[in-house]
C-alpha cells in the first residue's frame, strides 16, 4: 500500500518537556487507567514521582464497553492532571475520543492518546495532523500490522512525525490472558515506521502479576518505552483494578527497568 511519509526507516526521534523519545533510554509512563479523583491522581502522581518515572497517565474520557460504566470525568479530569503535573512536574498522556475535544486535550496534556477502538477513526487521524502535540497511537486490538503502519501514515501523511506507536494487545484463540501482547510488533513497526513503539502490558494482558516479566520482555526487544497502570487502591479502582499495580509492585518494575 501507498505510504509517503513512513517509509524511509530512518529513525525518528523528538523531544517532550526534557525527555527525549525514541532515544537510548526507553521511556516509563505510569499511572491510573482512569482520573477518578483529585485526591487519586495527586497521591498516585506523588507516589510515582517518588519512585521515579517519566511521565504519568490517566483516562478522563474512558472508551468502556458498557455505557452503564465510569465513562471518565471528562474536562474536569484535565484539571485535576494538570494539577498533579504542576505538583510533581510530570508530562501528561491522556486519551481524546473525539475530534471536539482536540484543542482541549491538546491544550492540557504533553501528548495526546488515540486509544485502540479509534484507531481506525480516519476522520480522527486526519484532525490531529493540524496539532503540534505529539500522538501516541495505540494498535487496534484486531488490527493487522499493515492497517496499523497506514493509521500511522494517515497522521503522518501531512508532515506530522512527532508519533508514537503502542503495542497493547490484539485479540487471539486464548482468553486466558486480556489480550495477546505481541512484541513481534516492536521490531517490526520500528523498522517500517521509524517511529518510536511503546508497549502496554497492562491492557495487553489485564492480570498484573504478569505485568513485571512483560515489561522487561518489552524492554529486552527494543521497545522505546512502556505504560504501565498503577492505582493507589486497585481493589477500589473503577476501571482496570485487576491489571493495575500497586504502588509496591510499580516499585518493582522501575528497579527492574532502571535498577
Ligand atoms: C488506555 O490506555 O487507557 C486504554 C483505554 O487502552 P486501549 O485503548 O489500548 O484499550
Ligand atoms: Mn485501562
Amino acid at each position: 500500500m501507498e505510504r509517503k511519509i513512513l517509509k524511509n526507516h530512518e529513525k525518528i526521534t523528538f523531544k517532550v518537556r526534557d525527555l527525549v523519545i525514541g532515544g537510548e533510554k526507553p521511556i516509563i509512563i505510569a499511572g491510573p487507567c482512569s482520573v477518578e479523583s483529585r485526591e487519586q491522581v495527586i497521591e498516585t502522581a506523588k507516589a510515582l514521582k517518588a519512585i521515579g518515572v517519566d511521565m504519568l497517565r490517566g483516562g478522563v474520557f474512558k472508551p468502556r464497553t458498557s455505557p452503564y460504566a465510569f465513562q471518565g470525568l471528562g474536562i474536569e479530569g484535565l484539571e485535576y492532571l494538570k494539577e498533579a503535573s504542576e505538583i510533581t512536574g510530570l508530562p501528561i498522556i491522556t486519551e481524546c475520543m473525539e475530534e471536539k475535544y482536540l484543542d482541549i486535550v491538546s491544550e492540557y496534556a504533553d501528548i495526546i492518546q488515540i486509544g485502540s477502538r479509534n484507531m481506525y477513526n480516519y476522520p480522527l487521524l486526519k484532525a490531529l495532523r493540524a496539532y503540534e502535540k505529539p500522538v501516541m497511537l495505540k494498535r487496534g486490538f484486531s488490527a493487522t500490522i499493515k492497517e496499523w503502519i497506514m493509521s500511522a501514515e494517515y497522521l503522518a501523511a501531512e508532515g506530522k512525525k512527532n508519533i508514537i506507536l503502542c503495542e497493547r494487545g490484539v485479540r487471539s484463540v486464548d482468553n486466558y490472558t486480556r489480550n495477546l501482547l505481541d512484541l513481534t510488533a516492536v521490531p517490526i513497526m520500528q523498522h517500517e515506521t521509524g517511529l518510536p513503539v511503546f508497549v502496554d502490558p497492562s491492557h495487553g494482558i489485564g492480570i498484573r502479576e504478569l505485568i513485571l516479566p512483560m515489561s522487561k520482555a518489552a524492554i529486552a526487544c527494543g521497545a522505546d518505552g512502556v505504560m504501565i497502570e498503577v492505582h493507589i487502591n486497585p481493589d477500589e479502582a473503577l476501571c482496570d483494578g485487576e491489571q493495575s499495580l500497586t504502588i509496591e509492585q510499580y516499585k518493582a518494575v522501575y528497579e527492574a527497568l532502571r535498577g
